[in-house]
């Protein structure tokens, strides 16, 4: 153990989306900066997150896209689908991204730990370096942003399943031909997409009725139907009771409805869990929240004053521009006296399946639990494009408008790159656009998007 303390006025540990840029930014500042990190910089989203999910929704793309260019008089054909090229060629990619951030922490003078940290106190980290090194580090404030690790239920024979740490680089040989996914969140639906769309048979198995819960139920009934349309066939109100796997390596389901199903991958997509194991925070009386996250004050500010946590640890919306936004409102609190809290209103979110969720501010139910008197406009219709490419590929979109100023309060579609579409309609919500606003906006032809400002009679 070094005795000689290297003391930094900010340590970070963990250089996921949050950390990285807390880090970085306090650095370029002129703070002195440790960023401890004991897997990969970049953390989930780089790694094994939104970044190669996007990759692999792009590549599931072509085999529809080859279907969609006959229509168009294109003859064209899919003749095989090579899982290493994609997963090697994404890899690269990811390296590259790695040394990207390894620059971005260095560059403004952050130092890096490869190690893992935990505190010793309230103004001390224990750094365990993957080169076996052991040191203490002091600090006048500490940040936790460890983020969130896939959870998988407590199922007999679960360790046969795998999560979206293991669904990015599978062996060569082990891209399956038939995949189950479980559950009906973000990462379920899309990775069904993905397997779908490269060629699996898919399944996904979800507890409730319909997928995506907490989305607008229009979008979530018509994204389902979308999927189903698209092959992947849905178990509504499914549950495993146990896995088996077979001398042939394939895993046998049975369900509780006691239906079985032999598939040769199971993806648990069934939360994530803030990450907190060996950071010693009940040894510090750091409180957590019911779920485990890290209780905070709207500065980010834990039970224990040096210490502060941010992005996924702490329980906030599970997305990069949450943790990156929250990193920006840390230092702008810490070192520039900003009192102002983050506001977690109308936050964009898309959700990459096919077509695209984009989806911003209140929906239906929100609003009728708020108490909001609204209306709704709403455009269901089969896009240009599908008009000749012989695919039943529907788009749909809603506004709900505030009845007693007429503000457009959420913003929701499915369709060819929403996600695309619903950042700009986010800065009208967030500018307080109303309708009239919309109605006057001149519309680009032809195009989906321009639905958003021509729909002009309210549902009844
Ligand atoms: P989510 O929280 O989105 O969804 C979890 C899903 O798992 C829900 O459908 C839930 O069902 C289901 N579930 C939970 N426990 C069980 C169980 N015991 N048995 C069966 N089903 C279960 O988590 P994800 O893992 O999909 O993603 C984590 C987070 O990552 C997301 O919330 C999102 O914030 C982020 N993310 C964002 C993306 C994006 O921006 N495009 C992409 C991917 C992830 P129920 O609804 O019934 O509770």
């Amino acid at each position: 153990m070094n005795t000689e303390l290297q003391h930094f006025d900010l340590v970070v540990i963990g250089a996921g989306s949050g950390g990285v840029r807390s880090a970085r930014m306090a650095a370029a500042q002129g703070k002195k900066v440790a960023i401890i990190e004991n897997r990969y910089l970049g953390g989930t989203c780089v790694n094994v997150g939104c970044v190669p999910k996007k990759m692999f929704v792009y590549a599931s793309e072509y085999s529809e896209k080859m279907e969609e260019a006959k229509g168009f008089g294109i003859d064209g054909q899919i003749n095989g689908f090579h899982w290493p090229t994609l997963r090697d060629n994404k890899t690269n990619e990811i390296s590259r991204l790695n040394g990207i951030y390894e620059n971005l922490l260095t560059g403004p003078g952050a130092t890096i730990f490869n190690g893992t940290g935990s505190l010793v106190d309230a103004n001390t980290v224990h750094v365990q370096g993957q080169d076996g090194s052991e040191q203490d580090i002091s600090a006048e404030t500490v940040l936790i942003a460890t983020g969130s690790w896939p959870f998988k239920p407590d199922v007999p024979g679960a360790e046969h399943a795998i999560t979206s740490n293991e669904v990015f680089n599978l062996a060569d040989e082990d891209f399956p031909k038939r995949a189950l996914v479980v559950g009906a969140g973000y990462i379920a639906v899309e990775f069904a997409g993905i397997f779908n769309g490269l060629g699996a048979e898919t399944t996904l198995a979800c507890r409730k009725g319909l997928v995506l819960r907490g989305f607008d139920e229009d979008i979530r009934a018509f994204v389902q139907g979308q999927m189903q349309e698209k092959g992947v066939n849905i178990r509504p109100e499914t549950e495993i009771e146990r896995i088996e796997k077979q001398a042939d390596g394939s895993l046998l389901v049975f369900y509780t409805n006691n239906e079985q199903q032999e598939v040769d991958l199971i993806l648990y997509a069934t939360g994530r869990r803030p990450m907190t194991d060996g950071l010693n925070l009940e040894k510090l009386g750091i409180e957590l929240n019911n779920n485990g996250t890290i209780k905070v004050d709207d500065f980010f500010k834990s039970s224990l004053p040096s210490v502060y946590a941010l992005g996924d640890v702490i329980g906030t919306p599970q997305l990069t521009p949450i943790a990156l936004a929250q990193g920006m409102k840390f230092l702008a609190h810490m070192y520039h006296g900003d009192t102002v809290p983050m506001n977690y209103d109308n936050i964009p979110t898309a959700v990459f399946c096919q077509p695209n969720i984009g989806t911003v501010g209140l929906t239906e139910d929100q609003c009728k639990a708020k108490g909001i008197d609204f209306d709704v406009y709403e455009s269901n219709f089969k896009p240009l494009k599908h008009t000749i490419s012989g695919m039943n590929e529907r788009t749909l979109m809603k506004l709900i408008v505030n009845k007693a100023d007429d503000k457009v309060i959420g913003a929701h579609m499915v369709g060819h790159d929403a996600g695309e579409t619903v950042q700009g309609i986010a800065v009208a919500i967030t500018a307080g656009a109303t309708k009239a606003d919309f109605n006057a906006t001149i519309g680009i032809h032809p195009t989906s998007a321009e639905e958003f400002v021509t729909m002009r009679s309210a549902r009844s």
